[in-house]
C-alpha cells in the first residue's frame, strides 16, 4: 500500500482518542510506505474563543494552535521509530482565505512536510455538516462553496487541495445533483492548482458510508488529468485506526481508471512521484 496522507489523531476533536503510536503500528501491519497526520486547523478558529469575542459550541470550536502543537510534536517524536513507515508532518488548514498570512505561517513552520487544503465551512457559517439543507437554497450554497474554494486555490499556503466536493458531502441527494453549472469553476480551480504545481487528493473517507462515493468523483479526476494534473494523492481521511488505508485497492484502480500511473507525496513541501 502506497500511501494514506490525511489522516487524524486524537488532536482533532473529532477523531478517536488514538495515538500516533498507534497508527505507525497499524500502517506498518497494512505495509503502508507514506502516511501523514494532517490534524484540524480552522484557520478562523486558531486562537481561543475569547481572541474572537465569541463562544465555544459545538458547531464552532476554537484554539486550532493546541492542536497544531500537540499534533506536530508527537509526530516529532515519533518520526525516528516509524520504521520501515516514513511518517510525514502534516496539517489539515481549513478555510485558508479567511486567514492567510496566518495559514502561510504554519506552512513555513519547519517541522511541516505538507499542507492539505480545506473547505469545511463558508464565512460567518458552520461546517457543512451542520447545515439544514431544507431550508439552503442548494444550487446557490454550492455556488458559492466552490468559489470559496477558487480562492483556496489561488492562495500559496497548500500543498494539497483536500476534498474537492466537500460541500456536497451532506446534501440529503448527493447521487441526484447535477455538477454541470459549476464545471467552468472547477475547472478554473484545477487549471489554478496545476498553474501552481500543488496537488488534488482523491479522498475515500465515504467509502464506508451505505452509498460509497469518493471526494471528488472519478468523472473529475479524470476532468482533473484531461486539463493536465500530474500530482494525485491518495487517502482515507482516517479518524480512527480502523479506517486507515480503508478500501485504498478502490481508490489505486480510480487513480489509474483515470490515466495516473503515479501518485504525489510531498517532503518539506517538495512533490516526488512515486510509480502507481
Ligand atoms: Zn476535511
Ligand atoms: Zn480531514
Amino acid at each position: 500500500m502506497i500511501m494514506d496522507l490525511h489522516t487524524h489523531t486524537r488532536h482533532s476533536p473529532d477523531a478517536a482518542p488514538d495515538t500516533v503510536a498507534d497508527r505507525i503500528a497499524a500502517a506498518n501491519r497494512l505495509g503502508l510506505r507514506y502516511m501523514a497526520v494532517t490534524d484540524h486547523v480552522e484557520i478562523n478558529r486558531y486562537y481561543p474563543a475569547e481572541y474572537y469575542h465569541s463562544k465555544e459550541t459545538e458547531q464552532f470550536i476554537y484554539d486550532s494552535e493546541a492542536v497544531f502543537n500537540g499534533s506536530a510534536a508527537e509526530v516529532a517524536a515519533e518520526q525516528a521509530h516509524c520504521a520501515p513507515l516514513i511518517l510525514l508532518c502534516g496539517i489539515e488548514i481549513g478555510q485558508i482565505p479567511q486567514d492567510p498570512a496566518l495559514a502561510a505561517r504554519l506552512y513555513h513552520d519547519p517541522r511541516v512536510d505538507l499542507v492539505i487544503g480545506s473547505v469545511h465551512e463558508l464565512p460567518g457559517r458552520p461546517d457543512f455538516f451542520f447545515l439544514d439543507y431544507e431550508s439552503e437554497d442548494i444550487p446557490a450554497l454550492i455556488a458559492a462553496y466552490f468559489d470559496e474554494v477558487l480562492r483556496l486555490a489561488q492562495t500559496d499556503c497548500y500543498d494539497i487541495l483536500g476534498h474537492l466536493t466537500y460541500g456536497l458531502r451532506y446534501l440529503p441527494n448527493r447521487a441526484a445533483y447535477d455538477l454541470t453549472p459549476h464545471l467552468p469553476v472547477i475547472d478554473e480551480i484545477f487549471r489554478t492548482v496545476i498553474a501552481k504545481g500543488k496537488a488534488v487528493e482523491l479522498n475515500g473517507s465515504n467509502l464506508k458510508a451505505a452509498e460509497p462515493f469518493t471526494d471528488p468523483d472519478i468523472s473529475l479526476i479524470r476532468r482533473y488529468r484531461t486539463l493536465g494534473g500530474r500530482y494525485l494523492t491518495l487517502s482515507t481521511d482516517a479518524h480512527e485506526t480502523k479506517y486507515l488505508g480503508y478500501q485504498m485497492d478502490v481508490l489505486e484502480q480510480m487513480a489509474r481508471e483515470a490515466g495516473f500511473s503515479e501518485l504525489t507525496c510531498f517532503k518539506k513541501h517538495r512533490p516526488f512521484l512515486i510509480p502507481l
